[in-house]
């Protein structure tokens, strides 16, 4: 177990605000329509950080497929943002090099690149970048498919940056 990462987790106050307020009902899990793809379900990783399982906490794909919809944190019944709990753990498992070869923050930060750069995504940018990044076989075996829809206009490789671009950045 990191030491440091654990200090630093138990020290945040929205976390360490989470793991003392939660009553570990499962209301959470139960509400949350991506749980069934979770290795832990959020009210597990709760525990785990309560636990001070962190290294397991942040090796876990679910905060990764957590989609903050908040549909947990509205059912709550003690009004824990879980949404906002997964954004951190998320942020320290990025400065922490945790999630350095999970495909989930890759897809996000490819997103994210590109929202910096243009100021709004495109699916096929998105697609092709997060592939040629993560599996380039995939994109030869989408290309038959990928050529149809982009004569057929569905898809387009163009991508005009918005206006304003910085107000997005901010
Ligand atoms: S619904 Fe709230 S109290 Fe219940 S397990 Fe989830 S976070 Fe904890
Ligand atoms: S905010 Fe995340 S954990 Fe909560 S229900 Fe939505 S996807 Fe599930």
């Amino acid at each position: 177990m990191n030491v440091q990462i654990t200090h630093l987790i138990n020290s945040d106050k929205k976390i360490h605000a989470v793991v003392e307020k939660c009553i570990q009902c499962g209301t959470c899990s139960a509400s949350c329509p991506l749980n069934q793809y979770m290795d832990y379900t959020p009210r597990q990783l709760i525990a785990l950080v309560r636990e001070g399982m962190i290294d397991e906490a942040l090796k876990s794909r679910t905060s990764w497929l957590c989609s903050t919809c908040y549909l947990c944190a509205v059912r709550c019944p003690v009004k824990i943002n879980i949404g906002d709990f997964m954004t951190s753990l998320k942020r320290y498992a990025i400065k922490n090099g945790y999630s350095d070869n999970l495909p989930y923050s890759k897809l996000t930060k490819t997103y994210v690149d590109l929202v910096n750069k243009y100021g709004r995504i495109s699916e096929t940018k998105l697609i092709i970048t997060f592939s040629l990044k993560t599996n380039p076989l995939k994109l030869l075996k989408m290309l038959p498919l990928s050529a149809k829809l982009l004569r057929e206009g569905i898809l387009s490789l163009s991508l005009e940056k918005v206006k304003n671009i910085q107000e997005i950045r901010t």
